[in-house]
């Protein structure tokens, strides 16, 4: 409410006779208040919006626009609708009037001739209304204002537990902190930081970013930083959930050393100013250790080239002369060259059977640098279960019979037909056939084909090729799959130790797997899982 800056409650007297107001004017100037006259409705109208009033007396009877009809617009306007108002009726008919004051809405009426002492009294109430409701108002600005004055102490106090934080964490941090502004130049810097530069904070006060990073304005102040903090009032850069990744810099320590490191960048804008604040770690360490990686890793590579090609050309060009061997061996038994004594024949036997195992050396070999350098070629085509099987049982009946063992095949329902590399799967079962009877102890030897789905509703076809011989203790179960691992004493061992290894590959590649269950004098379960269908990068199915 616009007062009076005296804090003086001014009274409103209107009157469309000049000389009563004066008359009024004489009654109440012993009050002391300023009084405003006004000779018409409107006037006083005009007056209620420039000013305030402790009190308005007004004359019923005027011309023109009426006290009560003043009265009502002042009720219906906003600013003025709470100022009291006292009318001032002549002595005919004072009971309609009065009626319809109040209507207007008059807090009171005096019918003239006025009594001065009456009125003088009358007034005087509502002046000390006005400055009684003044005293509140401005008791309750008072109120306002510490209010705002000790809300603002506490967020001080606030800010300066949270800086004084701030500062402990700046300063106990083991990651280096660097703060530096707009221009580049460094204002704090955290002791981890000290150390990792080799210079003290006044030191390093005021010099540019650049001499302790590489490049570094240009580095660090990248146009996401401070994306979200371009608006000039408080805030942090914040990076939407996820902090973005540290960028790898080159730091320079105060003897010139660079030395690689990590750091993230965060920016801070207060009023107009903008710094960035950089959290740095020397990585040297990590560095050196991921490079001789790296040279390890490139010699390894090199290595296992080398080798795989070394078996690949001694294999291939090994196989040619064994296969001689074994050919005029096979003709001398058969007695081609002439009939030889039982003593020869028993050597010749065991010659030949040398050299098949040879053979088989090499040619495991062959397959095994074929799979490391990626170059096994898969021919797709369709195989039907348990027919296969039950050909590869025609192909072991001598070694099953040598060592007693029957062989004999499960599978419920119709045959099943996959798509996958037939020789490749041969080798596999027959490797896994070739183990059951060889380590079977003479048991009879299951084998249990069926199709199962996984868990993303795929078809796969297990073949189970189980026996019931010495089985393998579970701490080797995982070894017999590597390379020329063979459990028990090597006299016991008939094989090249290579068999499940090349098996276990192949059925990877084929894109299945094998796996086994086995417990000591129990005997083994070795499953072969396959998809029904391999895919071949580029390849034909042929029939
Ligand atoms: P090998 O040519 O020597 O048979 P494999 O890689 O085929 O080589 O087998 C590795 C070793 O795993 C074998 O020497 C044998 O000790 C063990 N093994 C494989 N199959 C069986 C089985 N069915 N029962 C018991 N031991 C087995």
């Amino acid at each position: 409410m616009p007062a009076d800056t005296n804090g003086r409650a001014a009274i409103l007297m209107v009157d469309d006779h000049p000389e009563q107001l004066l008359a009024l004017e004489a009654i109440v100037s012993p009050l002391g208040q300023p009084t405003v006259h006004a000779t018409s409705g409107e006037e006083a109208l005009r007056e209620l919006l420039r000013r305030d009033f402790a009190v308005i007396l007004l004359d019923v009877q005027m011309s023109g626009m009426s006290g009560i009809e003043t009265a009502r617009l002042i009720k219906t306007r906003e600013r003025s609708r709470f100022i009291p108002i006292i009318f001032l009726t002549g002595t005919d008919r004072p009971q309609e009037a009065l009626v319809a004051g109040y209507t207007a809405g008059a807090v009171d009426y005096i019918v003239k001739p006025v009594q001065p002492e009456i009125l003088r009294s009358k007034v005087s109430v509502f002046v000390e209304l006005f400055r009684q409701q003044r005293r509140i108002v401005e008791q309750e600005g008072r109120l306002r204002e510490s209010e705002r004055q000790q809300l603002e102490l506490r967020h001080m106090r606030e800010l300066f537990e949270s800086e004084a934080r701030y500062r402990e964490i700046f300063t106990a941090a083991l990651d280096a902190i660097v703060v530096f502004d707009e221009a580049g130049k460094v204002r704090m810097i955290n002791r981890a930081a000290e150390q990792m530069f080799g210079v003290t904070e006044s030191e390093a006060y005021s010099a540019p970013i650049d001499r302790f990073v590489s490049n570094g304005m240009h580095a660090l102040v990248t146009p996401t930083a401070c994306a979200d903090a371009g608006d000039g009032k408080e805030s942090v850069q914040q990076r939407k959930g996820v902090p973005e990744r540290p960028v790898a810099l080159t730091a320079r320590r105060a003897n010139g050393q660079r030395f690689p490191v990590e750091g993230s960048v965060s920016c801070l804008t207060r009023e107009s100013e903008r710094v960035y604040t950089v959290i740095m770690r020397d990585v040297s360490e990590r560095v050196r250790q991921a490079e001789t990686l790296r040279r390890q890793t490139v010699q390894l590579e090199r290595a296992l080239t080398a080798r795989n090609g070394f078996f690949a050309a001694a294999s291939h060009e090994l196989r040619t002369p064994i296969n001689a061997v074994l050919g005029y061996t096979s003709l001398l038994i058969d007695g081609i060259f002439g009939p030889t004594n039982e003593k020869q024949s028993e050597a010749l036997q065991r010659s030949a059977k040398a050299t098949r195992h040879l053979l088989a050396i090499v040619n495991d070999l062959l397959d095994l640098s074929k799979i490391e350098a990626g170059r096994l070629e898969l021919t797709p085509k369709p195989l039907v279960i348990p027919a296969l099987i039950q050909d590869l049982f025609v192909t072991l009946q001598p070694l099953a019979d040598a060592h007693r063992s029957k062989l004999s095949i499960e599978h419920e329902g119709e045959p099943i037909t996959i798509t996958s590399d037939e020789r490749r799967v041969r080798q596999i079962l027959l490797n896994l056939l070739s183990n059951a009877i060889k380590f079977g102890g003479g048991k009879p030897i299951r084998v249990v084909s069926s199709t199962k789905k996984t868990p993303s509703g795929e078809e796969q076809v297990v073949i189970e090729v189980i026996d019931k011989g010495i089985g393998i203790p579970e701490t080797d179960q995982r070894r017999i799959f590597q390379e020329f691992e063979q459990v028990g004493a090597p006299s016991e061992q008939s094989g090249t130790g290579l068999g499940l290894s090349i098996s276990c590959q192949l059925a990877k590649k084929l894109g299945g797997s094998l796996t086994v269950e086995s417990a000591t004098g129990e005997g083994s379960t070795f499953r072969l899982t396959l998809p029904m269908r391999l895919k071949v990068k580029g390849a034909r199915v042929s029939g």
